[in-house]
């Protein structure tokens, strides 16, 4: 177990965990600094970090942005953003708006393709929660129409399913000045995930990318070691994270269960650090 997991999901995204059940859950595995990173939304960190006082965790405030390039996704972490601000604030509200949009879209495919789901379920299964692809998937193993998340992704909702949609655009490069602008530091999330990772790394690192994730949920031996040469390629720091959402997916890895080092962990806290003291020097 490591003592750092960058990249973690609740209800207030797609996770199936309350913030405060997921900060449990890490303290219990070991874990001593970590961050929500849920899509588009703070909205778990006021809860996630009254647990993590309550548990001696200390909590790094963070988000995903999902943006697009041709024929894949390519999501951008942010860490010790300035979540407070206003700027940063109505920026996600709009990129979260745009979710509703594409979550009613699936559903309107899947009801062509007669898979009668009903929006309303789907708002409802996401509760609180910013509504993402997860929540149809559920609503679709609800109705009996699948068995597993996974086969929803697989024989629906996947990039190359037919009730897929594309949401509004946004180049992962504006993710990346959007949170430097924010004063976070961005990392590129599980790079592995897009064919050919380097040329984003390099168009991205253009931009101020700090940092690519390193220590991955699943990755063997081997896609580390290839990460690494890449963070190593463009001076940037290998971070980690279990991506972990409670989902019962068959490759989900526990908050912690990474084999992400001390050494690796402290660097990416030594900028971190950083940046909050010139925030408190400026205010
Ligand atoms: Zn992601
Ligand atoms: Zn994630």
């Amino acid at each position: 177990m490591a003592k750092g997991d960058f990249h973690l999901h609740s209800t207030a995204s797609d996770g199936r965990l309350s913030p405060t059940a997921l900060m449990e859950l890490a303290a219990k595995n070991g874990v001593q600094v970590l961050a929500l990173t849920d899509h588009d939304s703070t909205e778990g960190l006021r809860e996630a970090q009254a647990a993590a006082d309550r548990l001696g965790l200390r909590l790094i405030p963070g988000v995903e942005l999902s943006t697009d390039i041709p024929g894949n996704e390519v999501h951008v972490l942010g860490h010790f953003i300035d979540w407070e601000s206003e700027l940063f604030q109505s920026t996600v509200a709009g990129f979260r708006e745009g979710r509703v949009g594409r979550g009613m879209e699936m559903v309107r495919k899947l009801r062509d393709l007669g898979l009668m789901i009903e929006w309303e379920r789907v708002l409802e299964i996401a509760g609180e929660a910013s509504v993402g692809r997860p929540h149809v998937a559920l609503a679709l193993k609800e109705a009996g129409y699948v068995q597993t998340i996974e086969e929803a992704f697989d024989r629906y909702i996947g990039r190359n399913g037919p009730a897929y949609a594309e949401r509004e655009k946004l180049l992962p490069e504006q993710a990346v000045a959007f949170i430097n602008s924010v004063g976070g530091i961005a990392t590129m999330a599980h790079p592995n995930y897009v064919d050919d990772p380097e040329p984003i790394v390099a168009s991205l690192k253009e931009q101020g990318l700090f940092g690519i994730e390193t220590y991955y949920k699943d990755y063997d031996q081997a896609l580390i070691d290839k990460m690494l040469r890449l963070a190593e390629k463009y001076d940037l720091v290998p971070m980690g994270g279990s991506d972990f959402h409670g989902l019962e997916r068959s490759n989900e890895k526990a908050p912690g269960n990474i084999p992400y080092p001390d050494e690796a962990i402290d660097r990416f806290l030594a900028r971190g650090d950083a940046i909050l003291a010139a925030r408190a020097a400026r205010a």
